[in-house]
């Protein structure tokens, strides 16, 4: 009986056209990756900046791990916690302009850690409708009342601020959006917070190492300054490496750090990773030019495709999707491309709305002019149009 349950799900996701499928890269991560002995340009990845398999961190990684073996052991409150973790914390709270910083192992975990280390059953949280899954998962846990608003429809915020009665506040958002691209309006939403004193806590997975003056993120892309604001940056895609961290007032952190069951409960991450971090963050700092060549991209292929059938979301972040509606379409779309030796994904629900299947396409520093020429001709002969869904 409960074997035939399964079945029956797994043939109802296969019949709604909805069933995932891994493929498994044999090279490194980069414009170019193999797949089944075949190589494709590749506009599926978060590594923005093009730093995954870049040699000056893979050669911090290897000496790291020469000098600091490859495990930790134990939760960073027993003896995992390393001076090489405690060293990059200094440097990623430095670099967010932020008093302090906790390493996390994931993002994943590090949204799930703050928010409920930050609310509980007696509080409120306020998020947004297009909020990544980690996010969602956190506020769930969190067992905290929750008020989800419309995607960025801040008067709709504004009544639910002024409407709570909770203890405490919290409004939860992506800075940059994961499968659209578009920021976060947060100068007028850390306005909310502080006339309705309420904590701002921004995922920032797709920001940090993407937009503000170095890379600093989508709050010093607006030049956002405040006790206020719970930042987690993530650290597996601009980055390059993996893990997370969660940046913010001193009071904050040490309570994510003594509250949290993500952060308490789960063995450190390798120091060699945190090593790598700190080579990739002198990375993004330095070499503007990796910035500087995602917006020219993200210029070139927008030109591409203008006045075509194919339209772009309206982003001006390395995260370009063309939404197609259906999820048969979009997944032939994707397949139409793979073909033709490039891979973008199809993006279905639940991950986007139902009817909203879209082509996520992500640029990256590592890719050429010419790889977003290859790419925008190809999307015209693949895609149906979707002109009519943006008129
Ligand atoms: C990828 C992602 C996360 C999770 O980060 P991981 O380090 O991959 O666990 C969290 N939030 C957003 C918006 C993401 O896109």
């Amino acid at each position: 009986m409960i074997f035939q349950r399964l079945a029956d799900q797994l043939a109802e996701i296969e019949r709604r056209g909805l069933r995932r499928r891994r493929v498994a890269r044999e090279s490194p991560q980069g414009s170019r990756i193999v797949v089944n002995g075949r190589e494709y340009l590749a506009f599926c990845s978060n590594d923005y900046l093009g730093l995954a398999n870049h040699p000056r961190i893979v050669e911090a990684a290897i000496d790291a791990a020469l000098r600091h073996g490859v495990g930790e052991g134990a939760s960073h409150l027993l003896s995992g916690h390393s001076v090489v973790h405690e060293r990059l914390e200094a440097k990623l709270s430095k670099f967010v302009e932020m008093p302090r910083a906790l390493l996390f192992s994931s993002g994943y975990q590090a949204n799930i850690g703050a928010i409920t280390a930050l609310a509980g059953p007696e509080d409120a949280i306020f998020s947004d409708a297009l909020n990544h899954a980690s996010l969602i998962d956190g506020v769930r846990l969190s067992r905290a009342r929750v008020v989800r608003y419309p995607h960025v429809d801040l008067e709709f915020l504004e009544r639910a601020l002024a409407d709570s009665r909770a203890r405490t506040r919290l409004v939860v958002t992506d800075g940059v959006f994961s499968m659209d691209g578009d920021i976060a309006p947060l100068p007028v939403m850390l306005d909310l917070c502080d006339r309705h004193d309420a904590w701002l806590l921004v995922d920032d997975a797709h920001g940090f190492g993407v937009i503000g003056p170095e890379g600093r993120g989508s709050p010093a892309y607006f030049g956002l300054r405040s006790p206020r604001i719970v930042y987690v940056g993530t650290l597996g895609k601009a980055a390059g490496v993996a893990g997370a961290f969660v940046a913010g007032a001193s009071e904050v952190v040490e309570t994510v750090l003594q509250r949290a069951r993500a952060y308490i409960y789960t063995t450190a991450s390798p120091a060699l990773l945190a090593a790598a971090v700190e080579a990739s963050l002198q990375l993004i700092q330095e070499e503007e030019w990796r910035r500087e060549r995602v917006r020219q991209l993200i210029g070139e292929l927008k030109q591409a495709l203008r006045g075509t059938d194919v339209v772009l979301a309206l982003s001006y972040t390395p995260i370009q999707p063309v939404i197609i509606g259906g999820n048969g379409e979009a997944v032939s779309a994707s397949a139409a491309l793979r073909e033709r030796g490039i891979l973008v994904p199809a993006i279905r629900p639940p991950t986007v709305p139902e009817g909203t299947a879209r082509l996520r396409i992500s640029l990256s520093a590592a890719h050429s002019e010419q790889d977003v020429a290859r790419l925008a001709a190809a999307l015209r002969e693949v895609c149906p149009s979707n002109a009519a869904a943006h008129a």
